[in-house]
């Protein structure tokens, strides 16, 4: 069978959800058997995320490869239950890096560079690419933005192009849009819809299927009006209604034949679906017995987005555990008084540190650090956390007053979290820290040992600065315990404090392998054991 390519755009609003609606077009597509790759465009021309600030863009992914990369990627893995490369998300910047200097080689023979057909023909490439490498059945691209954008052109420009080429047989072209309902109009608006799919048919590209995101089912008046607008047979137009629970998507979209219709459009040989296991986890998800609170503390409390992998990831470990996750967003900026800090984390059963960067809010999360050891609230520090729980453990238990990371306090007297003399040498920030996948030996009879069940594991990691090998003996001396360290004994990746309900740092990011049919056992654990104190 000839690889095929299907394409999604959006259009009227961003946020939309196409990212969701990707990967779940993808699960879908797994589950008849078919071998199948998911792939992100972002048309800015930062040649990926990693320099730019959650508020700009939500976390930064890391796959296993080391690849910054956007989270619809970890949307992507955590539906498709595969790890992605760096090959699956592309932008602008890494399309015309790559062109300018096949231009400075004198690749280009003499011609002039052109957006058409040299970007066009780059674009191309790098899908394909895809294709060829893996020996993949389909192909799903998601174009970033939406449609009118002047940066998404040459993407919209070379996909276009890729019917051409491919033939009808093997492309596919999905547009995700928005079908407002107007209360004092008590009417569903398909306006914009119309709007959106006639500037994508001016780029010379008909989609054959949309999907339209509204607050509640569309009658059938408005499927008809839709499909007759916008040139799409009236099956074809299905309904991304909104649900309570992401991983219900696939199944709403299963229950109005979108794979079938895909299926059919693309002539594909398949086997019988099989969705049981979702179908169960999604159920489960929807009916806990119980409740778990979390208190997430980090900085960029505001926008969600920043902390998706690990919202995701305790939400998977929640309904693992039987139990409705409640998240208590703390920023950490306003935790630098005691007595707020306890009312606010009294209640909660654990308390999560994610990672971070720079200084603000940090000497809130060392005193929440404090205030969990000294309650003895279960509690997991990734990165950032991991770090502030040594310097706490330092200052602390250890003595060392005004410990602390030479992020925050280059003359510190302890600097317990420092940078390894070969980062000290890095000039350029993008792509430059310890990225992806490193191997981690865990220490027996462990915390650590114990959840994960071997002796070697791989997580992903997102950062410059390394628990200070000076100040191991020290710490260990006063209980703290390294149970995860590099092979070689260098890095400490895990650490924890014995004697506590659960008490775990990681270096790595422990979120960004959790599925839902395969929680992290960190998350795991950790939401077990804060269930166990509530
Ligand atoms: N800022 C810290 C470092 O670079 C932690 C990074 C993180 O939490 N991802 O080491």
């Amino acid at each position: 069978m000839e690889t095929k390519y299907i394409f999604v755009t959006g259009g009227v609003v961003s946020s939309l959800g196409k990212g969701v609606a990707t990967a779940s077009i993808g699960l879908l597509l797994k589950s008849y058997g078919l071998k199948v790759t998911l792939q992100k465009i972002d048309p800015y021309i930062n040649v990926d995320p990693g320099t730019m600030n959650p508020y700009q863009h939500g976390e930064v992914f890391v796959t296993a490869d080391g690849a910054e990369c956007d989270l619809d990627l970890g949307h992507y893995e955590r539906f498709l239950n595969n790890s992605l490369t760096r090959d699956n998300n592309i932008t602008t910047g890494q399309i015309y890096y790559s062109v300018i200097n096949k231009e400075r080689k004198g690749e280009y023979l003499g011609k002039t560079v052109q957006v058409v057909p040299h970007i066009t023909d780059e674009i191309k490439a790098r899908i394909t690419k895809l294709a060829s490498q893996n020996h993949v059945d389909v192909v799903i691209t998601e174009i970033g933005g939406t449609v009118g954008d002047i940066e998404g052109q040459p993407f919209l420009e070379a996909v276009r192009q890729m019917r051409l080429d491919y033939g009808r047989e093997n492309t596919l072209y999905i547009h995700l849009t928005l079908v407002p309902y107007i209360k004092a109009a008590r009417e569903f608006k398909t306006k914009p819809t119309q709007h959106s799919v006639r500037e994508l048919r001016a780029i010379g590209i008909q989609p054959d299927i949309l999907l339209c995101r509204s607050d509640s089912w569309l009658t059938g008046d408005e499927r008809k009006k839709i499909s007759l607008f916008c040139n799409v047979p009236q099956e074809a137009v299905i309904d991304a209604v909104d649900v309570e629970c992401i991983y219900e998507i696939p199944l709403i979209f299963h229950r109005q034949k979108l794979d079938q219709l895909i299926i059919k459009n693309l002539n594909l040989d398949v086997k019988e679906p099989d969705l049981e296991e979702w179908k169960l986890f999604v159920e489960r998800a929807k009916s806990p017995s119980r409740n778990v609170e979390i208190a997430l503390c980090g900085k960029y409390v505001e926008l969600r987005d920043s902390y998706k992998s690990i919202i995701e990831a305790l939400y998977h470990a929640a309904v693992a555990n039987d139990a409705r996750l409640k998240l208590k967003w703390i920023d950490t900026e306003r935790m630098e008084d005691d007595i707020k800090l306890g009312n606010a984390l009294a209640y909660a059963d654990g308390i999560l540190i994610p990672g971070g960067f720079g200084m603000r809010g940090v000497e809130g999360k060392i005193k929440i650090i404090k205030y969990a050891r000294e309650m003895k609230k279960p509690f997991l520090g990734i990165c950032l956390g991991m770090q502030c729980m040594v310097i706490e453990y330092a200052r602390n238990v250890c003595g060392m007053k005004k410990a602390n990371s030479t992020e925050f306090d280059d003359h510190t007297p302890y600097p317990v979290i420092d940078l390894l003399p070969e980062q000290k040498k890095i000039k350029n920030m993008g792509g430059t820290m310890r990225l992806g996948n490193w191997p981690c030996k865990l220490e027996p009879r462990t915390i650590a040992r114990k959840i994960y069940g071997k002796d070697l594991i791989q997580e992903r990691h997102r950062h410059r600065y390394e628990v200070n090998p000076k100040y191991i003996k020290a710490l260990t001396e006063k209980g703290l315990i390294f149970s995860g360290r590099s092979p070689n004994g260098k890095l400490m990746e895990i650490a924890e404090i014995a004697g506590l309900p659960f008490f775990l740092g990681t270096q790595f990011h422990p979120e960004f392998t959790s599925r839902p049919l395969a929680p992290n056992p960190v998350f795991y654990h950790f939401i077990n054991a804060s269930l166990k104190g509530s």
